[in-house]
């Protein structure tokens, strides 16, 4: 993580005046992909030999911290930012995309390209029109893997793993309402299905406990002809939105 967003991540936290970031994690939690938002599960035991994936006291800048430069997989070849996340760590309302692009890559900030900028219209416009007031900005975008993979191919199931460690403690840490997946490889790593995002989206999972909605991603409504896409992906974000915020 260069100096650079390691400063700009401080100055968010402190605008915010928060000191802590971390809210206990709660263990794994099961897959409903039923019409309705699910009811809390019993938690499951944790064996007891197992490191916590989720330290205690664990913090957005703690994570940053032992991500350091990182070096875990392939995908730091090539990189030239470290894309961790944005927006408002103490956000009910988290989306996690599938890794950065180019823009992204240069950027180091999440979705700022072309299907960032739909994303972002998709969200504030949305919001708007269901009489929600939300910005970008409110809410915390992430995604599964945190550098650019080469000529944007999907991430391997190994750089999925070795990632995967961060977004979990992201994820721990923020403990957000609702989980918005964008797209097969989000809605996969989170949900752990391994069906397309076809017959997952619109219906909610769980992921900790936490609901989790499945969506397109953003990319894919770019394409022409995706007109039946882009209505359901609107129904998706309006469903979202209102669990979160009435
Ligand atoms: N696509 C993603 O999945 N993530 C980004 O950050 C940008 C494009």
């Amino acid at each position: 993580m260069d100096a650079d967003l390691l400063r700009q991540y401080l100055e968010f936290y402190q605008d915010l005046g928060i000191k802590t970031l971390y809210r206990q994690a709660v263990p794994v939690g099961q897959a409903d992909p039923e019409g309705t938002p699910p009811a809390n599960v019993p938690s499951a035991a944790i064996p007891m030999d197992l490191p916590p994936l989720a330290p205690t006291g664990d913090t957005l800048l703690k994570i940053i911290e032992d991500m350091g430069d990182c070096h875990r997989c392939r995908l730091s070849e090539g990189r030239n930012k470290i894309v961790f996340g944005v927006g408002n760590p103490q956000s009910p309302l988290v989306f996690v995309g599938e890794g950065p692009g180019a823009d992204e890559d240069a950027q180091g900030i999440p979705f700022v390209g072309r299907a960032g900028q739909l994303l972002t219209q998709m969200i504030e416009n949305t919001a708007k029109k269901e009489g929600i007031e939300l910005l970008r900005k409110d809410i915390y975008i992430c995604n599964v893997v945190k550098c650019r993979p080469p000529e944007n191919r999907t991430p391997e199931p190994d750089e999925m793993e070795i990632c995967g460690q961060f977004l979990h403690r992201q994820l721990s840490a923020i403990r957000p309402k609702v989980i918005c997946a964008l797209g097969g490889t989000a809605a996969r790593a989170l949900t752990g299905h391994k069906e397309g995002v076809t017959k997952m989206r619109g219906k909610w999972f769980t992921w900790q406990d936490i609901p989790v909605m499945v969506t397109y991603h953003p990319s894919y409504l770019l394409r022409p002809y995706n007109q039946d896409a882009k209505r359901e992906a609107w129904e998706d974000l309006k469903k979202i939105l209102h669990f979160v915020y009435d």
